[in-house]
């Protein structure tokens, strides 16, 4: 039923049709990105991220939530999520405990664009705005290094030790910011105008509903995503290791996702475009 795709350093799987599903964990990171479907094996991760309210993202909370008390997991979900909507989840899961019989526990983390918030091993998340009917964010897993600037790269060990212990780290190191992850689904292509950052991230998974001429750019602006002409417009600025596309509408078989993808994109981008899709068969349910 799962989908498990490689992309650079990690792995995504789960599931992801266009407004039936999206559901995806990224095992490196120890997250969840949206909840659209609850696969058994999502109960591990303790931290998840909504994108928005819409029901192929957000429909399947309570599953989840069950699914994890099924198991014995205690600790309350941390549920990223646009600030706005963070009542009507929680008003949701309230209704789905007093349904259960039990308290379905999660710790919502409200969140704007440009907040940021740990998601540890020294990864913080920061939130980014996307265009939907509804609201919407994006999320980036960021990664904060300190490097020893090239002025002092001829210091010994003792001596950075030295002078880190008399609190010279400002004037030592350098902190720079790497994006590991980067998640944009259910968006206008503007999303990727307005952050640039998004095609310098290590692996960026972003949506991509509409494939070809079947359904013109023009429909899927009009709903608010993403159709692969606007992301060809912009073949030449990916900097990414991978590229994730998902949330392709149920207009097109996998195997004919697969094909569009490796016939339309050019080279440079078709060895780094993953597309998260069955390798064939049918989309799974
Ligand atoms: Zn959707
Ligand atoms: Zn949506």
């Amino acid at each position: 039923m799962l989908t498990t795709v490689s992309a650079g350093p990690v792995s995504v799987r789960g599931i992801s049709v266009g407004g039936i599903y999206t559901a995806l964990q990224v095992p490196e990171l120890g997250v969840l990105l949206d909840a659209g479907a609850a696969p058994r094996s999502f109960a591990g991760p303790d931290r998840l991220f909504l994108s928005h309210g819409h029901a192929d993202h957000a429909g399947s909370l309570a599953s989840l939530l069950g699914v994890r008390a099924l198991v014995g997991k205690t600790k309350p979900l941390r549920v990223h999520l646009p600030a706005e909507i963070e009542s009507d989840v929680e008003d949701a899961v309230a209704a789905a405990s007093r349904l259960q019989g039990h308290k379905l526990g999660i710790r919502p983390v409200p969140m704007n664009p440009g907040d940021e918030a740990p998601v540890g091993s020294g990864l913080c998340a920061r939130a980014f705005r996307t265009h939907h009917p509804v609201p919407s964010l994006g999320y980036a897993f960021v990664r904060r290094v300190k490097k020893l600037r090239p002025a002092y790269s001829g210091l010994s060990g003792g001596e950075i030790r030295e002078r880190r212990r008399r609190g010279e780290d400002a004037l030592l190191f350098a902190v720079e910011e790497r994006t590991e992850l980067a998640y944009a689904t259910d968006t206008l292509v503007g999303v990727l105008d307005r952050e640039p950052a998004l095609y310098k991230a290590r692996v960026l998974i972003i949506e991509c509903t509409f494939l070809d001429e079947r359904k013109p750019p023009r429909v899927a602006r009009a709903g608010c995503h993403i159709h692969l002409d606007e992301i060809l417009d912009r073949a030449s600025h990916f900097d990414n290791e991978a590229i994730v596309l998902m949330h392709f509408s149920q207009t097109y078989k996998p195997a004919e996702v697969h094909e569009i993808l490796a016939r339309r994109c050019p080279a440079p981008l078709r060895d780094r475009v993953v597309a998260f899709a069955p390798g064939a068969g049918d989309w799974p349910g």
